[in-house]
């Protein structure tokens, strides 16, 4: 029989200890979980549900070690003062738990913990009607002889449980995906410790008459704590090594702590506070480097899943823009050409001789509506060359002829815009090379007219002048057009070649270009085999586009 605190301390059994040691780590594990997200009003209340377990555990030691002694019943009202607080953080967490931010009435708050002060009231004032004593038989076992209000003392705690679980369960039917989870694993938990905790805490004075069982409740609780936070922790998804490692941190921290408690001498107490304080502050360093880096690896996760999904999204829009290009354009296109032909047929004479002012504005409508059709055509091509659709027909294809061809049909375009418009064919000094290639005629039609075209639209005035020749192995042969216009920098060599690329201030010599005719070209070059680039000696000193494709041999 123990009279004294420390003989109570003395004669607590190992079982006591144990429950101890497992509420200090519930508790301590509860205020990591806390620590995670000090924000949260789950985690809060969490924090406050593991301390009320170890409050629960120390009184359940101190009850067990003041049996039979005259700090008999100072353990029986702590024990049932401690336990009943546990009910009701249990229901807060299950009422704060999977809700964000949820705010908590203080008034709510203090409206709940009435009734335990009610209880903690006649345990203090009429201990026997709640627990009339506690007896002790053969000097070791104990037995607690319940009172009247015992029932009413069950009642409320089985409140607290049951109005918990059906809180669980509403949730988890109005839950779904990852909540639903994480609810139901919940439920499945609380709903065995419940079991365990009720059997053998509150029923089995009532049945067995012994508290010889007690333990189970501390037990079943404690597991509780652990399997709910690991919920927690796949919930919120955190890294559950961080949360482990700063577990185990705060047990060092907390050993240490009662280390100093042991010291015998004043030095040893010096050593012990200083070795301590290192250790805090390393730990709260260490583990706070650890949080941040890891929680920006994740937001690294969280971002390239982010940049994937916008990635498909983008490219589900791109094919749905080219899909649009391509009807657009082939709806636009025949009623252009129907103006272009009757334009062109007007100004023929086709329909009558037309007064010379009629015919200059015929000439801006058909210049107008061919410009359109490029711009139509370029577009078509765009999709049909993103789409992988753009169908090529090889045969044997002799540029000079193509390229004196379109030098011809554009000559009359360079001299409205006073240019001269040199072709120079370098067929060696016999006239005998052949400038053959193997290629889609109509394809490299379209890109020798487009940087012919180039060459006017970017020449203010000078000369462009087209070189044909062939490499001296006669493998390649090179076509290269050369103009005394606007020029280029550095910049916009980089990007001319790129689709809807234009030089920057380029819009002031010519307005209505898309940017899509050097892309065009590009692809085809590049389905030849063949090399497209372009020389400037910069701004204002002219350019000069090269195309080099294969020689048949
Ligand atoms: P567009 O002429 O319709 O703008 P292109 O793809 O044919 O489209 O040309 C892209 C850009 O390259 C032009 O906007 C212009 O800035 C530049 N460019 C093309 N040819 C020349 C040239 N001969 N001299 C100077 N700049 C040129």
């Amino acid at each position: 029989m123990a009279t004294t605190i420390l003989g109570v301390i003395n004669n607590i059994p190992i079982i006591g200890w144990v429950v101890v040691l497992g509420s200090l780590l519930a508790a301590v594990l509860s205020g990591v979980i806390f620590w995670q997200d000090m924000t949260r009003r789950s985690n809060l209340i969490f924090f406050m549900l593991g301390i009320a377990v170890l409050l629960w555990g120390l009184c359940y030691a101190f009850f067990e070690g003041s049996t039979g002694g005259p700090f008999a019943l100072a353990g029986v009202i702590a024990l049932y003062g401690a336990a009943a607080i546990v009910p009701i953080f249990l229901f807060l967490f299950f009422y704060t738990f999977s809700v964000i931010r949820k705010e908590l009435h203080f008034l709510t708050f203090a409206e709940l913990f009435i009734p335990y002060f009610a209880i903690v009231g006649i345990l203090i004032f009429f201990p026997s009607f709640i627990v009339e004593r506690q007896e002790i038989y053969d000097g070791t076992f104990s037995s607690i002889v319940v009172g009247k209000g015992f029932y009413s003392y069950a009642l409320y705690v089985l409140i607290f449980l049951i109005a918990g679980i059906v809180l669980l369960i509403k949730k988890y039917r109005a839950s779904a995906g990852i909540f639903r989870v994480a609810i139901r694993r919940m439920l499945i938990t609380v709903s065995l410790g419940y079991f365990g905790a009720v059997v053998t805490s509150l029923f089995s004075p009532l049945f067995v008459g012994g508290s010889d069982l007690f333990w189970g409740g501390h037990i079943a609780a404690i597991i509780m704590i652990f399997v709910a936070a690991l919920i927690v922790i796949k919930y919120n998804y955190w890294d559950i090594k961080v949360v482990a490692t700063e577990f185990f941190i705060a047990i060092i921290v907390l050993i240490m702590i009662l280390e100093i408690f042991y010291a015998n001498t004043t030095g040893d107490l010096l050593v012990k506070t200083a070795i301590t304080i290192l250790v805090v502050l390393s730990c709260a360093f260490l583990g706070g480097s650890v949080k941040r880096e890891i929680e920006s690896r994740d937001k690294i996760l969280h971002l390239s899943q982010d940049i994937d999904m916008m990635t498909k999204r983008l490219k589900v829009l791109d094919k749905k823009k080219s899909e649009f290009l391509a009807i657009a354009s082939h709806h636009l296109r025949d009623p252009l050409t129907t103006v272009k032909g009757y334009s062109s047929m007007l100004i023929d004479g086709s329909f009558g001789e037309l007064p010379e002012r009629m015919k200059e504005s015929l000439g801006k409508i058909f210049d107008s509506s061919e410009r359109l059709l490029t711009m139509i055509s370029d577009f078509m091509d765009i999709s049909r060359i993103e789409s992988g659709n753009m169908s090529y027909v090889f045969s044997v294809v002799n540029l000079k002829n193509i390229i004196l061809e379109i030098a011809e049909e554009m000559r009359q375009v360079a001299m409205r815009s006073h240019l001269a418009l040199e072709v120079i064919i370098d067929e060696g000094i016999l006239s005998n090379v052949a400038f053959l290639t193997e290629g889609d005629e109509g394809k490299l039609r379209q890109v020798i007219s487009n940087l012919i075209d180039n060459a006017i639209k970017y020449t203010p005035k000078g000369e462009v002048s087209i070189l044909l020749s062939k490499s001296p192995d006669s493998k390649k042969i090179l076509f290269s057009i050369s103009d005394t216009g606007i020029g280029m920098n550095d910049a916009t060599k980089e990007k001319i070649f790129k689709k809807f690329s234009r030089a920057e201030g380029v819009s002031k010599v010519y307005t209505e270009g898309s940017g899509l005719g050097l892309y065009v070209a590009s692809e085809v070059i590049k389905k030849h085999g063949g090399r497209i680039w372009v020389e400037s000696k910069g701004e204002g000193h002219g350019s000069t586009f090269y195309v080099e494709l294969n020689a048949k041999v």
